[in-house]
């Protein structure tokens, strides 16, 4: 987020034609800020801070996911997959690996593998991939793979670490080493996401979780 002091400029692509008009008919200037410098900032590919409707879309897949804290197999993590540019979803799922017995059933995996079925095709350029966690390694492949535009992601690899066992790989790091090309936005929204972690029914599901292990 880049705050200009009588407004946030949150979107990297709108802030750039925000700049550009408005600096074109003399509207605005930010004092302080050379254009170099600010082009740089917005042409940065990775941990940008998010629109305003990347928030709105966390927010409501954050609702979605504490659906499932009614349900007898609670989790925090949600994923769904939005047309890049309509905003149009096209699914949406929570993780199911308990329910399964299958540890792939992350929340983003089941995403990509419904939002293929859906479009009948593994391809899914154009389209935005947003979780309520910053996605694994194995889930960040998955992403890769699927050659999605963008992920947006709420809580962090670390914040879920306090809670139950990750990897500790970076989903920037796992592109960084990657041949395809996938923009990373996040934390958005962090806080509401971290929230989903320590509701008392995810506590005890953790707790139940921990004690369950083999
Ligand atoms: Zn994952």
């Amino acid at each position: 987020m880049v705050n200009f002091g009588f407004i946030r400029v949150y979107s990297r692509p709108f802030a750039v034609k925000f700049y550009l008009r408005s600096s074109a008919v003399g509207l605005v200037h930010f004092p302080g800020t050379k254009t170099a410098k600010f082009m740089a900032l917005m042409a940065k590919d990775v941990h940008f801070a998010s629109s305003i409707t990347d928030e709105n879309h966390i927010t409501d897949l954050v609702r979605f996911t504490e659906r499932t804290f009614l349900t007898n197999s609670p989790v925090p993590f949600g994923a769904m997959v939005l047309n890049s540019s309509t905003g149009e979803r096209l699914v949406r799922t929570v993780n199911n690996s308990r329910k399964e017995n299958d540890p792939t059933c992350h929340a983003e995996v089941r995403a990509i593998r419904l939002a293929g079925k859906k479009v009948k095709h593994p391809i899914l350029k154009g389209y935005t991939l947003f979780t309520t966690c910053e996605p694994c390694p194995m889930c960040m492949a998955a992403i890769l793979w699927a050659r999605l535009d963008r992920v947006v992601f709420g809580a962090t690899i670390e914040d879920a670490s306090r809670h139950c066992h990750q990897i500790h790989i970076k989903a920037t790091e796992v592109v960084a080493r990657s041949d395809m090309k996938c923009e990373v936005i996040g934390p958005v929204s962090r806080e509401r996401c971290y929230k989903l972690f320590t509701a008392p029914v995810m506590i005890k599901t953790f707790e139940f979780w921990r004690n369950n292990r083999k």
